[in-house]
């Protein structure tokens, strides 16, 4: 690889699926794009070289300005159920220049998020702002190294040019890296504008590219539902053990990969309230904290809708068998979560009274408005002293009771140990940290403070060096902490 050369390497196997998936894009005018933050890491995973991508050859591209060899920009269309209701929409504001295929042979989806109109536009301008982008770009990554399958974030530039919000602010583009874009909302989208063949068409390519493995299965397009359904409760169970509200759990949001996508305006909590809503547009709470897991079956059971006629060519039959997979989410999520907070509680083995024991836990976390991460933190290194809490009878109680749970033969208190060092991050996207890199970023072009954060953000489970200023939770005159759209 020469000095200058960055390292693509694209296919476009999302094109060649029916022209009704996508439509062919021209690259807009920017005037000066200008290279923000670039993941020397990820670039580097990619088969991408970080000194070229920092060129201006290579900002050129990031800003979708100019397009490397065998780009072929597209946007996706898609429909989606928002807030329950069906709806057109597509990448109004995105475009796939193509699939890097990595040195490890890997497959991933790279998109210019905010690089400008497309026919789904509707009346959108395109475009993404810095502080929006720069927040997908911490949270993506910070998600990444918390073990949570996810998007990420290969670079952010600015383009010189204004977008228009409520004030003038600086527009920006996101550099995407997925493992696709396949969402729910791309099959409802075939399935409500596209013959049967269609949607098999996106069947085949998902299972393709997604589940190999179930290719010999019998019934591949129901091997398809149960392996999304699979994913999706998994997902859904690793956001609830570390605190995280997606925000806008729309089915173009839900990835057939399962993967975290659409960083909008999703925020972890501080303290344990299951009824958490932080997303302004969210005025009934339909995807607080609580209701994630049930949303997450909902959605689902949309995708099952547009694979009936895939999965028995008698529809009464079909309907039967999507349903008994569909039932399945509860117990897989349940059993995932189940397993999660047994690991952050210590526990190995199984038994009955687990269940109550951790029940037992967020009731006590609830009443007395703790900190989420930091009272796991705290049980790991048996800092249980000085809080309202620690000082009650009852968690008292509860606290002899764990112990006596955890005295069992077959584990050691130094495998305890390191089972919750691993399952309970010491770090994570803090609010008010995240808000106020962001600030130092879009207010005074001061970069250092959100680099810093990202480097915290990942050794999420790093003991050995406890970094207080990024454990403090935000003084109680920060909540209600809002987020919005627009993001
Ligand atoms: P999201 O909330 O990011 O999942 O977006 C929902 C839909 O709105 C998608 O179809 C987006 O492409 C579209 N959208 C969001 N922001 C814009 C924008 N500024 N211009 C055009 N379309 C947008
Ligand atoms: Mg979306």
């Amino acid at each position: 690889m020469g000095k200058n050369d960055i390292g693509w390497n694209l296919e476009n196997s999302y094109a060649e699926l029916p022209g009704l998936f996508y439509t062919p894009l021209k690259l807009e005018t920017v005037s000066d794009p200008k290279l923000v933050i670039l993941n020397q890491l990820l670039a580097k995973e990619m088969g991408l070289n970080p000194e070229a991508l920092m060129s201006q050859a290579g900002i050129d591209i990031l800003a979708g300005k100019a397009l490397p060899a065998n780009a072929k920009p597209i946007a996706q269309a898609y429909a989606g159920h928002q807030f329950g209701y069906f709806t057109m929409l597509g990448d109004g504001r995105a475009m796939l220049i193509g699939e890097q295929i990595t040195p490890a042979g890997e497959r991933f989806d790279i998109q210019l998020k905010g690089s400008g109109k497309t026919p789904y536009s509707r009346s959108g301008d395109g475009r993404a702002a810095l502080g929006p982008m720069l927040r997908e770009y911490v949270i993506s990554e910070a998600m990444h190294y918390l073990g949570i399958p996810t998007s990420r974030s290969l670079a952010v530039v600015t383009t010189g040019d204004p977008v228009y919000r409520e004030n003038p602010l600086k527009g920006a583009i996101l550099t995407r890296v997925a493992a696709s874009h396949l969402r729910v909302g791309t099959f409802e989208y075939a399935s409500q504008w596209g013959t049967t063949t269609d949607v098999k068409a996106l069947a085949d390519y998902a299972i393709k590219r997604h589940f190999p493995l179930i290719q010999s299965e019998q019934n591949v397009y129901l091997g398809l539902l149960d392996q999304v359904i699979k994913a999706q409760a998994e997902l859904i169970a690793k956001w609830q053990l570390v605190g995280f509200i997606h925000g806008v759990m729309n089915t173009d949001n839900v990835t057939i990969s399962g993967e975290t996508i659409d960083y909008g305006p999703c925020a972890f909590i501080d303290h344990y309230d299951p009824e958490t809503v932080f997303s302004s547009i969210d005025q009934q709470g339909r995807y607080a904290y609580r209701n994630q897991p049930n949303i997450g079956l909902w959605n689902l059971a949309r995708f099952a809708e547009t694979l009936i006629p895939l999965i028995d060519d008698n529809q009464e039959q079909a309907v039967k068998i999507v349903e008994a997979s569909l039932r399945k989410f509860v117990s897989l999520y349940h059993a995932a979560w189940l397993q999660g907070m047994r690991l952050k509680l210590g526990i190995i083995s199984e038994e009955p009274d687990d269940e109550r024991l951790i029940a037992e836990l967020l009731g006590l976390m609830k009443q007395y408005k703790v900190d989420y991460t930091n009272t796991f933190v705290d049980l790991t290194l048996d800092q249980t002293q000085s809080s309202e809490l620690y000082q009650s009878d009852a968690f008292k109680d509860w606290l002899n009771r764990w112990k006596a749970r955890l005295e069992r033969p077959e584990q050691t208190n130094q495998d305890i140990k390191s089972l919750m060092k691993q399952a309970n991050p010491v770090v994570i996207p803090r609010n008010h940290q995240v808000e106020k890199v962001l600030q130092a970023a879009n207010d005074h072009g001061d970069l250092k403070p959100v680099e810093q954060l990202v480097a915290v953000l990942q050794a999420p489970y790093d003991y050995a060096d406890l970094n207080k200023e990024y454990m403090t939770p935000p003084e109680p005159s920060n909540y209600p902490y809002k987020t919005y759209c627009g993001t």
